[in-house]
């Protein structure tokens, strides 16, 4: 009887399957349709975006509320699909509608007109990351359309404004509508299955659960003005180069154990390349100079004044504090200010043992047999390490394989997703959500 008993349960949660044909055509007719909506950032307007998911959840009767955010028209949007256990606290698919501007005159397709070439859909938001947000819409008809109640609630939100750091998305959803998207887990954007970037010729599926910290500062020199002609040793611009080379001499840092562990799990050293460089230190890169007077720019005045910035990335668990103290130290020229532009909240490291990342490695593994499922650090920046630094367990994934091209065209003037990987990742994700966790 018991047997029996568990076998319903497992026919009824795993037997019915969507027509994927049906809807895979679906899938990717929307995300072209999505990709279409310039919601740039600024002013990250998402109210088409938000009115055009919401549309389609609402044929296949998916509660939604629309949560306007700011001045310029920016929209978050949450919908929810109920769950057989209201003891467990919801899963929350997490994506952002809003994109980078675009340079139109570097594109060689119109950017906010996709199309499909050599298996890619081209255009702005296709990978970074409008693709994953139609995943997810997918996968909760995919349940509607098979009547299969999740183990517990899973709530999608979307949105407005994680371009320019989630002031008007996610931190404000977390401030103002805490309650709609309070969650024990997080999926967003930050990891990727890869053949060549994590391990070279192995195929791996990095599963982010963790993220560096990112402080910015601004270096500016003063010095003494003056005619070109007559080179002076206080010269600001000479006076901040200097500066910058000292600042930007890192003291090799404590390797994370999160990367001792993904090699272990893939029992293969890290390929050797600069994503897989940023994730084994801190580090620092030189984004902006300014100086010069007059513009046009005199070339024959030496300014006073001099400035930069740097964009550091530290790793999880690094002393903020200490590593300025050390910049400062090294630097050590009264005539040079660091100045912090953005300081970093460590968010920590997600733990992997869990009910969900065994569901996440299951589900890739059926539809990549042989792969390698790690936890990994990612050297940027995601909208869900403000929700781990609240406790919420945040995974960073992003069920498709990317080349290194591809991986690489978000911000650029090719970005552009895999179609059959972008078609494939609503299987697995479908697969995640209707699997016990
Ligand atoms: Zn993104």
């Amino acid at each position: 009887m018991k047997r029996l008993g568990l076998w319903l349960v497992a026919c009824c949660v795993w037997g019915a399957e969507p027509d994927w044909a049906t809807l895979e055509r679906r899938a990717l007719e929307l995300l072209q349709q999505y990709v279409a909506i310039e919601s740039v950032n600024p002013p990250a307007d998402t109210r088409a975006t938000a009115a055009f998911l919401k549309a389609e959840l609402d044929k296949h009767a998916i509660p939604t509320r629309l949560h306007p955010s700011g001045p310029t028209g920016q929209t978050n949007l949450t919908a929810r699909v109920k769950g057989r256990y209201s003891s467990k606290k919801p899963l929350l698919l997490l994506n952002h509608m809003d994109v980078v501007p675009v340079d139109r005159k570097a594109w060689k397709t119109d950017p906010f007109r996709p199309v499909v070439r050599d298996g890619h859909l081209l255009g702005r938001g296709a990978l970074d990351m409008k693709s994953i947000g139609i995943q997810h819409l997918m996968a909760l008809i995919a349940l509607r359309k098979t009547g299969t109640v999740p183990a517990r609630d899973i709530v999608m939100l979307s949105t407005a404004d994680e371009e320019t750091g989630g002031d008007l998305g996610i931190r404000w959803m977390m401030e103002k509508h805490y309650r709609d998207i309070d969650a024990e887990y997080v999926l967003d954007e930050g990891g990727f299955g890869t053949r060549e970037i994590l391990a070279a010729g192995k195929l791996v599926f990095g599963i982010m659960v963790a993220e560096k910290q990112t402080l910015w500062v601004r270096l500016r020199a003063t010095g003494t003005a003056g005619h070109g002609s007559q080179p002076m040793p206080d010269n600001a611009n000479m006076v901040l180069l200097a500066a910058l080379r000292r600042a930007m001499e890192l003291p090799p840092a404590k390797p994370h154990p999160l990367v001792a562990e993904m090699t272990r799990a893939m029992g293969a050293p890290l390929a050797k390349n600069r994503y897989t460089l940023a994730i084994q230190g801190n580090t620092v890169s030189l984004t902006s100079l300014r100086s010069g007077v007059g513009n046009p720019v005199k070339v024959n005045v030496i300014p006073s004044a001099a400035e930069a910035t740097l964009d550091c990335r530290l790793l999880p668990g690094e002393d903020v504090k200490q590593f300025l103290e050390a910049m400062r130290a090294r630097i050590n020229d009264p005539r040079v200010t660091l100045e912090v532009v953005n300081t970093p909240e460590d968010a920590g490291v997600s733990s992997s043992r869990t009910p969900l990342f065994d569901a996440l490695r299951r589900a890739l593994v059926k539809h990549h047999p042989g792969a390698v499922v790690t936890p990994m650090l990612v050297p940027h920046g995601t909208d869900s390490g403000n929700l781990r630094r609240r406790g919420v367990i945040a995974y960073g994934f992003t069920p498709m394989v990317l080349d290194l091209a591809t991986n690489n065209s978000a911000h650029s003037d090719a970005e552009a997703v895999p179609v059959a990987e972008f078609l494939k990742g609503v299987r697995i994700l479908f697969d995640v959500l209707r699997s016990e966790f």
